[in-house]
């Protein structure tokens, strides 16, 4: 029998589940909808669960990978849990369970901060592509194109490694190089982000 409490906690945010699918959030934070034919990001993740306002798909982690998998919820369950684990963190003092508690919220937050920064150097590559070879390149199109495969193998090295011991060494490290610039992140592409640059960007 599967502890679901305990699996759930151990669970990364949805958005990264999607983004191991090839679904990587727009600034809003939603996705195509991998369950009708999808023009707009109609699918938007709220509280651990998933719901697409357009066919009215919904549920939680395990129902989202049962359904990209093609599998039932028992059995997306049951992937999960070799995947991540189902064994609640030890913890030796409340303090130390606090810590770990803070890291793991620092590390769902990053994740999703990166997948918004991946999304953002995208929209630069595209939208400043510079149409005449004579002139200059716009610097955002020129530091996107060297930005980009970069940000994204970080991605895949630290939040999508597997298995868990690697996962959380690679998160320790990113935690140390790259915390201040989470921190630049979480101030331009914070959650008041999506609504101010979508309609510009759509
Ligand atoms: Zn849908």
């Amino acid at each position: 029998m599967i502890d679901y409490a305990a699996l759930k906690s151990r669970l990364p945010p949805l958005e990264v589940i999607a983004a191991q699918y090839g679904y990587h959030p727009n600034r809003s934070g939603n996705i195509l909808c991998p369950f009708h034919p999808d023009t707009r990001p109609s699918l938007s993740f709220k509280n651990e669960r998933f719901h697409c306002f357009s066919c009215n798909a919904r549920g939680d982690a395990i129902d989202l990978v049962a359904r990209f998998e093609g599998i039932t919820a028992a059995q997306a369950a049951q992937l999960l849990a070799d995947r991540y684990g189902t064994t609640p963190p030890t913890v030796t003092t409340s303090q130390r369970d606090n810590r770990i508690e803070l890291f793991n919220a620092w590390t769902d937050r990053a994740a999703i901060l990166w997948i918004r920064y991946i999304r953002l150097l995208e929209h630069w590559r595209d939208a400043y592509r510079p149409s005449d070879p004579a002139q200059p390149f716009d610097e955002r199109f020129n530091f996107a194109v060297q930005e980009i495969d970069r940000a994204d193998y970080i991605f895949q090295e630290v939040f999508l490694a597997q298995p868990r011991e690697d996962r959380f060494t690679r998160l320790t490290q990113f935690y140390n190089e790259q915390g201040d610039f989470i921190k630049i992140l979480e101030r331009h592409l914070g959650d008041d982000y999506g609504e101010r640059h979508e309609a510009r960007v759509a």
